[in-house]
């Protein structure tokens, strides 16, 4: 079975149309697509440009459910939501009032402001030790919240190739434990092959880690244009057999199932 459930629209900072994406997932014979368009509830922290707010959902949703009876490629509703602690409970009640396949949670900002994966040149001095170490404490407070399906991105702050300065395993052991605790799913994201870390999110060391915890995973693109729904799925799928990983899941009305990956 193939599918892409990390995909950005135009509804977010996606490039093209949910049609345009529907197309061309048919075209390359997809047996399934998911969108899971940027959803931000911001309180004291900065937003991203392009993230739907509460007042865009309405509209995103009863665009991509309006593919709902579509067969081929059969169209899943999804969504990628920025944790904040402080607003993650009403998000909750948000996400449940609409029928869902799957939410990605993702942590893009740290301390509020400092937007981790946008600009290198922006990043503060203390990035490699301090900002790192609270990205992973986030990533553990994010599983802890209990609200999501797949952990969006995981490792993301090594995105420009930086490397931490301090010793963050520890960190990180509590961050997979409380993903595990949660029976997340973590996805294996091919875009930071073309990232200047120049491979998937999380490194293989953390996907080993997951693999010893048995924590499923997913393999996906995170495409802002159809061109990139699968972009080098092939490489991840061989990682992942080399680590022991067979299956990965898919998700149906946040019911996680298996398919064994070839
Ligand atoms: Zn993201
Ligand atoms: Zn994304």
């Amino acid at each position: 079975m193939k599918y892409s459930y990390h995909v950005h629209s135009n509804h977010s900072d996606g490039k093209k149309s949910i049609k345009e994406i529907i197309d061309y997932a048919k075209q390359i014979r997809l047996n399934e697509i998911g969108f899971s368009d940027h959803f931000h509830l911001n309180k004291n922290d900065v937003l991203i440009p392009g993230d739907m707010g509460k007042e865009s959902l309405d509209r995103y949703v009863e665009e991509v459910l309006h593919y709902s009876s579509s067969k081929d490629p059969i169209v899943k509703l999804g969504l990628e939501v920025e944790f904040n602690l402080e607003t993650v409970q009403e998000v909750k009640k948000i996400i449940q009032s609409y029928p869902f396949d799957y939410v990605i949670g993702s942590v893009h900002i740290v301390d509020n402001n400092i937007i981790i994966d946008w600009s290198v040149d922006r990043l503060p001095s203390n990035f490699c030790s301090d900002i790192m170490k609270r990205y992973w404490y986030k990533i553990q407070q994010m599983a802890k919240s209990r609200v999501f399906d797949i952990v969006g991105h995981l490792d993301l702050t090594k995105k420009f190739g930086l490397q931490p300065k301090i010793d963050l395993s520890e960190d990180i052991d509590l961050a997979l434990k409380a993903i595990k605790d949660a029976d997340m799913t973590v996805e294996v994201n091919t875009s930071g092959f073309f990232n200047p870390c120049k491979e998937q999110y999380p490194s293989e060391d953390i996907l080993k880690k997951c693999k010893e915890l048995e924590i499923p995973i997913i393999v996906t693109s995170d495409a802002h244009v159809p061109e990139h729904l699968t972009r080098d799925f092939d490489k991840a799928f061989r990682l992942l057999k080399d680590i022991g990983y067979t299956k990965q899941a898919y998700f149906i009305k946040r019911e996680r199932f298996f398919t064994s990956f070839k």
